[in-house]
């Protein structure tokens, strides 16, 4: 699958990657949420690279357990 289209899912704005803080801001997408005890719930972003790592990923799982993949869910809570 064309990894365009695969990122054109997902909605973008600047923010800092949780995998790589060094590149600073980038275009992110929300790949999870987590829990904080201290502050409730806190987005966690990641960059272009990290949402096709991510993909990839869930693509191989769904495929070796034999369930359908659609794209597009990284970072739904239910999955
Ligand atoms: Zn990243």
């Amino acid at each position: 699958m064309d990894p365009q289209h695969i990122l054109d899912l997902y909605e973008w704005a600047p923010a800092v990657c949780f995998r790589h803080p060094e590149l600073g801001e980038v275009p992110t997408a929300v790949v999870g949420v987590v829990h904080p005890a201290a502050d409730g719930e806190r987005e966690v972003r990641g960059c272009r690279d990290c949402v096709i790592a991510m993909e990839d990923i869930r693509r191989e799982a769904a495929a070796r357990s034999g369930s359908e993949y659609t794209p597009g869910h990284v970072g739904d809570a239910h999955h």
